[in-house]
């Protein structure tokens, strides 16, 4: 895990620094987002050749429950987030049909949505496939 505390940054890979895996909250100080994905991030980045842009990191536990709590009504997110334990990164580009199909290449865990994809470094589902969502 890289480790770091809100309001510092550092580069910790090739394309990626801290700062654009800090929750969005604006306020929790310490942060953690896994190896693995960022060094499968930086594979997509290679792969992609263009910027890409964290929209979402690490998510401390306040932020995400306040994000559970601004889901349309009837929509419902159960259970903990990837994002909580650092192992997850919602991703954009330009070109998200691009991004994804990329993103399915390296990843075995995918959210799709319109403006970003959901990546996390989970194992696979205990049958072996990909866990494979829409938002
Ligand atoms: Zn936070
Ligand atoms: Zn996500």
């Amino acid at each position: 895990m890289f480790t770091w505390s809100r309001g510092t940054n550092r580069p910790i890979s090739k394309y990626f620094t801290s700062k654009e895996f800090t929750c969005k909250c604006g306020i929790c100080r310490d942060q953690i987002i896994d190896e693995v994905l960022v060094s499968k991030l930086n594979e997509v980045r290679e792969l992609y050749g263009a910027p890409i842009t964290v929209t979402s990191g690490f998510r401390c536990a306040r932020h995400q429950a306040h994000l559970r709590g601004t889901l349309p009504p009837g929509q419902t997110a159960a259970g903990r987030s990837s994002h909580e334990d650092g192992i997850a990164a919602d991703i954009a580009g330009e070109d998200m049909a691009k991004l994804y199909s990329i993103c399915f290449s390296i990843f075995d865990n995918l959210g799709k949505a319109r403006s970003f994809v959901h990546v996390d470094t989970r194992p696979k589902k205990p049958d072996g496939t990909k866990r494979l969502w829409n938002y």
